[in-house]
């Protein structure tokens, strides 16, 4: 047994994150281990804390330190192979220990600090529901004699134990069971009742017949499947059957006995992936993503953690889930931003998913139409293995993409969000009963207040950003804090003058769609309809059945989905996005136009695709309605080359967030100095600097934010050095003006 252990706090900070020595209870009433969650006083107020012990020691204690409060029980310990991700992570992300644990086990198993007879004591967050379970173990004395429940009782249990809900179901009272537990006839445990989710997908394997192309691919991705670490990409078509190369791979992992997990970008693509993965391979499926409850999470995550799922299946945080000898690991659309996360610990599941591959031999497979400039630079350059579907499943050809000149149909009178070309064409689709796809990236009615007179556009209080008009609600919201305005003004809050509202938003192509086809049904898919639990999976499958014709919605409506009768897709208000400030922004577009193109035409019926425009020449749009990914590609590396952006070099963004514009300003200038200063004492450490300025949303809930970007070369030297300027920054007293945050994944929008 360990004598002190050394231990990370809840709630510090990057700059003050170190590991604090206690001792434990001499009456030895708590077992301590390397990962156990415990609670120390802290503080010069003793205040109860929650830690996570990183190291023991059996050398004697010293009577001046403090005394453990609490330790969670053994089995809650984070696993060695938890631990080294919180390790890995706090070196590579520069989050706290203690935000590292918060991310690798869900909320619902983390303990928490509560008060037991006034002494402070640890808690689960979560307690999953028990049942009592009776098993038949003795036999029915003769005397007295037993009474006609007491025989149905044990008749009904000798086929084997049951619930005491099952038998109240029966007719057989808790009272009769509980009698016949007290003479010793039965025994009676309570079990936990995991919430068994999605338990109505039959389990109907399918023989995989793949075609000749998958099935090249599915044999080069097997031989990968040696116990070695491997990166490869699957770039194929959209409808190429991405996902029967998965089913085939996965097929193959788990008859070498290792689990697999298999990563999408967004929550509504789960219920699809979950529903092949558990019709296919049965019931050892485990879900991990955010829409699901504490309880259902912590479930799953148990099942997980005591080896009972062979296939994990989630968004983002899945990459942690608690699996052991993970064969492989795949990442679906592994382009997608929301791989990245955007709070401590800003990790990219990508580079997680590469360290976990490295330590426990497994094949990473990223896949997508539309791959990342990064991967598929890696991919040619030999770091990744690199494999091509080129053509579509059945050899449907891909759809037929034409541009409308937004311009012209303005000229020609129609002010509406909707061409005459796409009314005409939703029309035509609607009389042979075929769906549609339309896709807007914005929500709301509309998406800007400018007052005629003042010409001030309404933001909101907080956040230096436009507030969107919501017309249900007839309110203005900010899309970034929630605050509103209601009910939406009509005049110029400063001046008086008339307020003019424009731009639009999903809500308002609903109503207009319902102006110009009033016999079309049609399904809204956007944040501020999908808020319900499972509603995207209700909402896709109701589309799915028919029962409606068109779909329009946000970026959720434009990946991954395979509906066969869709075969027109409209995309509205691109041009925007075109001119963002990211350097990812071509790539970005150019991902989300291929991506909704290629939902059409996917079955027997040939799809077509148009694409309103002010710029309709513009290349990027002119490739993504080809599909041409690789002629992409080209010359938008050639630009990262020339500017040096990633692949070429790494982007640390950090962020100076604080309540004075001047002092967080100043604190940013600082910054940039110190390690500009350290950067000349170190020259073989190549790094550029560039001028901290205020982020494109430079205030948001009442905070001034301003961002310095690091070109560099993201290795243990420049984090090193990066570490000493924080520690200065701190010495000179500057993160009271300003908390610093780091991100190596931002797209700097
Ligand atoms: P991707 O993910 O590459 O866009 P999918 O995997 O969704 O494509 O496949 C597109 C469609 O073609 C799906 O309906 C899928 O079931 C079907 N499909 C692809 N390959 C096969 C195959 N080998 N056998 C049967 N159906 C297939
Ligand atoms: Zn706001």
């Amino acid at each position: 047994m360990p004598q002190t252990v050394q231990v990370a706090v809840d709630r510090a900070t990057i700059h003050f994150d170190k590991l604090y020595t206690y001792r434990l209870p001499q009456d030895r009433s708590l077992e301590v281990h390397h990962g156990s969650m415990v609670l120390v006083p802290f503080g010069r107020a003793n205040k109860p804390r929650m830690g996570v012990v990183l190291g023991v020691d059996q050398e004697a204690p010293d009577q001046a330190q403090k005394e453990l409060l609490d330790a969670a029980p053994g089995e809650a310990r984070l696993t060695p192979d938890l631990l080294n991700l919180v390790l890995w992570l706090k070196e590579e992300t520069f989050c706290t220990y203690y935000e590292a644990v918060k991310a690798v086990i869900p909320y619902g198993a983390q303990y928490r600090p509560t008060l037991e007879e006034g002494k402070p004591r640890l808690q689960c967050g979560t307690r999953l529901p028990t049942q009592l379970v009776y098993r038949l173990t003795g036999q029915l004395p003769e005397k007295p004699k037993p009474g006609p429940k007491q025989l149905a009782a044990v008749k009904l249990l000798e086929e084997g134990p049951l619930s005491a809900k099952a038998l109240e179901e029966k007719g057989i009272s808790r009272e009769v069971a509980n009698n016949l537990w007290k003479k010793g006839v039965l025994e009676r445990e309570e079990v936990s009742e995991v919430p068994d989710l999605y338990t109505n997908i039959p389990y109907r394997p399918e023989e995989i017949s793949l075609t000749a192309e998958q099935k090249e691919v599915s044999q080069g991705l097997a031989q990968l499947l040696d116990r070695k670490p491997h990166a490869a990409l699957l770039y194929g078509v959209t409808g190429s059957g991405k996902t029967l190369v998965f089913l085939s791979l996965i097929q193959q992992t788990l008859a070498l006995g290792r689990k697999v997990l298999v990563m999408v970008p967004e929550i509504g693509l789960t219920p699809q992936m979950i529903l092949r993965l558990k019709s296919q391979f049965g019931s050892r499926v485990a879900v991990q993503h955010s829409a699901l409850n504490h309880t259902e999470r912590l479930a799953q995550w148990r099942m997980i953690q005591q080896g009972g799922a062979d296939i994990v299946v989630g968004t983002r945080s899945a990459v942690f889930a608690p699996l052991d000898d993970i064969g492989l690991i795949i990442i679906d659309e592994e382009q997608e931003h929301t791989y990245h996360s955007e709070s401590s610990p800003r990790f990219a599941a990508r580079d997680v998913a590469k360290f976990r591959a490295a330590q426990q031999g497994s094949l990473l497979l990223f896949a997508s139409a539309t791959p990342s400039v990064d991967t598929f630079y890696w991919a040619k350059e030999g770091r990744y293995s690199l494999f091509r579907l080129t053509q579509r499943y059945g050899g449907h050809p891909l759809p037929q993409v034409e541009m409308v000149d937004m311009r012209q149909e303005l000229a020609a009178g129609n002010a509406g969000e909707i061409s005459l070309e796409l009314a005409q064409q939703l029309q035509e689709n609607l009389n042979q009963g075929h769906q549609s796809i339309l896709l807007l990236n914005r929500r709301g009615y509309r998406t800007l207040a400018t007052c005629s007179h003042c010409r001030e556009v309404i933001k909101c209080h907080s956040c230096s950003v436009p507030m969107v008009y919501h017309k249900d609600k007839n309110q203005l919201v900010c899309h970034y804090c929630g605050s509103v305005i209601s009910p939406a003004p009509r005049e110029c809050p400063s001046c008086g003058g008339e307020l003019r509202y424009t731009g639009f938003g999903t809500q308002r192509v609903e109503e207009e769609l319902a102006r110009l086809l009033p016999k079309a049904r049609i399904l809204r898919m956007d944040q501020d309809t999908t808020g319900k639990k499972n509603a995207h999976e209700t909402m896709f499958s109701r589309f799915s059945a028919g029962e409606y014709d068109i779909m329009v919605g946000t970026q959720m409506v434009a990946k991954g989905l395979d509906f066969p009768k869709v075969t027109l897709v409209g995309v509205l208000g691109i041009d925007n996005l075109l001119f963002g400030q990211s350097y990812r922004a071509y790539e970005n577009v150019f991902s989300l136009v291929t991506q909704v193109v290629g939902r059409g035409g996917r079955a027997d019926l040939p799809g077509r695709a148009l694409i309103q425009t002010s710029v309709p020449d513009h290349p990027v749009l002119n490739l993504a309605a080809r599909q041409d990914y690789e002629a992409f590609y080209e010359p938008e590396a050639e630009l990262r080359r020339r500017f040096l952006y990633p692949p070429f070099c790494s982007l640390c963004t950090m962020g100076f967030v604080g309540e004075k514009e001047d002092r967080v300003r100043d604190a940013a200038q600082s910054f940039a100095s110190i390690l500009g200063q350290l950067a000349g004492q170190n020259p073989e450490i190549p790094l550029r600097i560039l001028r901290p300025a205020p982020m494109s949303i430079a205030m948001l809930k009442d905070q001034y934010r301003y961002r310095l970007i690091i070109k560099c070369r993201n290795g243990k030297k420049f984090r090193e050095l990066l570490r000493q300027a924080l520690a200065e920054y701190d010495t000179r007293k500057l993160s009271g003006w300003a908390s610093v945050s780091i991100d190596f994944y931002s797209d700097n929008d």
